[in-house]
């Protein structure tokens, strides 16, 4: 339960990060006090649009989740998109163990995506890499995918690549493991 809160939190932290320092540019650095936000949507930088557009989609994602997994939820989508997850979570606390870990997926996954749009590449080396369970997991932009760096890790001939849905769905599944231990 503990890891299901903390994983919406961290996910819903770096949604509300996204939308402050790449939706409303700040008008001081990240290390500056706080300040009030410059909506920038108008003029926009195309990195602007990207993260409007990757913020929506995060949020349709849950959206679509909920509708199909939960479809009697009466609580409307909140507006603001970093409340997302505390609502798909208040709203499915009941579903079952399977359900859960699909739910936790989703929002584990669009984690490490935000962390990666903020430029938090070094997220990924905190898995192990699935194939190999070494800690040399490096995030390949092009690939859009993480790349073990062991050499004898490969897979016709090629680097591994796990993408950031498979990492969540190895992450969740050992939380539940883990779990499951401790009880
Ligand atoms: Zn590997």
């Amino acid at each position: 339960m503990g890891t299901t809160d903390s994983t919406a939190q961290q996910a819903s932290a770096q949604l509300a990060h996204l939308a402050r320092y790449f939706v409303e540019l700040p008008t001081t650095g990240h290390t500056g006090g706080p300040t009030a936000p410059v909506r920038s949507i108008e003029n926009t930088a195309p990195l602007n649009v990207d993260t409007v557009s990757h913020i929506a989609d995060s949020v349709r994602e849950i959206r679509d989740y909920m509708t199909r997994e939960s479809p009697g939820t009466l609580e409307p989508l909140p507006a603001e998109a970093a409340a997302v997850y505390d609502w798909c979570l208040r709203n499915t606390e009941h579903d079952d163990r399977a359900a859960r870990q699909r739910r936790d997926t989703i929002i584990y996954r669009q984690y490490l995506e935000h962390a990666i749009l903020t430029g938090d590449k070094l997220v990924v080396r905190r898995h192990r890499c699935p194939g190999c369970g070494t800690v040399g997991l490096h995030w390949h932009s092009g690939l859009k995918a993480a790349v073990c760096r062991n050499r004898r890790c490969t897979s016709d001939g090629r680097a591994s690549t796990w993408s950031l849905a498979f990492l969540a769905h190895e992450h969740i599944q050992e939380q539940e493991r883990l779990s499951v231990r401790a009880t």
